[in-house]
């Protein structure tokens, strides 16, 4: 949206003119191909561009439009004679585009969204590319594998009756639906709560997966690059005489985070400790649930610490305008980390 989709929608006009200017020149190379081979049919192209002419000069001499004339008819017919006794495509001079459906343009009324198919196979790979999601295409519901969760359910351990496997399969399907909805207007964000290595990235990853083929745009970002990237613009935009490229870039990462339609936050907790950061993040998380655009974060952190290193407000926002999902595993190295209580 905004700026970012001002940026791809005109990466994806100019990969769109490309492609009828490309095809446009293919016909006029190939249509000079004929008519070299077959002097007759230059011939006959010559008198029918004649005889628009006429038709055209004449609509301007008398102001009444024609639709033709028996002349150009005569030549017509004269034309498709030559091309199928000489078994010339009858279409030889007409560009052949890279999408038949849409003459390559991307737009199809007939689509609830205007898009022709061909929109997402240009669109999609633009989008992966500006997510700045790592992981791009391993991350995929279809690759998701719940057999590396164990079937045994440990409530001790995990503090839960689910097994790990019932746990995360629980929240596939709710990552699939959150993905599903990435338009709803009232929808709950995500947060993902965990150990390292319990599949929280993984799942963050195959929403990413299913909202950009979706053509909606997404950015992700650690925790410690959103707090640069806001910092950044502040720097940029607050400087006396502001480096113009700077500040381009700046503002279009800055809007990129306030306005895609999905934004991830991975490794909340890992950015170091300033006391502007929470009002920032505070302020993201504002704006985006202002206008309904939607967020998953991930951390490390127990509810506990995130207590501990938030404040209030941001916590109470959390919890009223997220979803928290807990991740667990029976990996050893998490024994000792799970503590606290924190269920679906
Ligand atoms: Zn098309």
């Amino acid at each position: 949206m905004e700026m970012m989709n001002k940026r791809t929608d005109k990466i994806v006009a100019e990969i769109y003119r490309q492609r009828r200017s490309r095809s446009e020149d293919i016909a006029i190379e190939r249509k000079e191909k004929y008519l070299s081979l077959y002097p007759e049919l230059r011939q006959i192209e010559d008198k029918l561009s004649a005889e628009n002419a006429r038709i055209a000069l004449s609509i301007i001499s008398d102001g009444v439009a024609r639709e033709g004339s028996p002349e150009r008819d005569n030549i017509n017919r004269e034309r498709s004679e030559f091309l199928s006794r000489n078994r010339i495509p009858a279409d030889y001079d007409s560009p052949v585009y890279t999408c038949v459906k849409c003459s390559d343009t991307g737009f199809d009324i007939s689509d609830p969204e205007g898009r022709c198919s061909c929109y997402y196979d240009v669109i999609v790979p633009i989008l992966f590319e500006y997510s700045g999601f790592p992981g791009i295409s391993k991350y995929t519901f279809d690759s998701f594998n719940p057999e590396l969760f164990s079937d045994n359910a440990n409530e001790e351990l995990n503090r839960s009756k689910n097994s790990p496997r019932k746990q995360i399969l629980g929240i596939r399907d709710a990552a699939m639906r959150f993905a599903d909805n990435i338009d709803a207007e009232h929808y709950p964000n995500m947060f993902f709560i965990g150990s390292p290595g319990t599949g929280k990235t993984f799942m963050a990853g195959c929403v990413v997966d299913k909202v950009v083929r979706k053509g909606r745009s997404v950015c992700y970002l650690s925790a410690p690059r959103m707090f640069d990237v806001i910092s950044e613009y502040r720097t940029a935009s607050a400087a006396f005489s502001p480096d113009k490229e700077r500040l381009e870039r700046a503002s279009e990462a800055y809007s990129n985070l306030l306005n895609s339609d999905l934004l991830v936050i991975d490794d909340l907790g890992t950015e170091t400790f300033n006391s502007n950061r929470q009002p920032e993040l505070l302020a993201v998380v504002n704006h985006r649930t202002g206008c309904a655009r939607k967020m998953i974060i991930t951390t490390n952190l127990e509810m506990t610490d995130l207590m501990n290193f938030y404040d209030e407000r941001l916590i109470s926002r959390i919890y009223g305008a997220f979803s928290v999902y807990k991740f667990f595993g029976d990996d050893l190295r998490l024994r000792t980390r799970y503590n606290q209580i924190t269920e679906i």
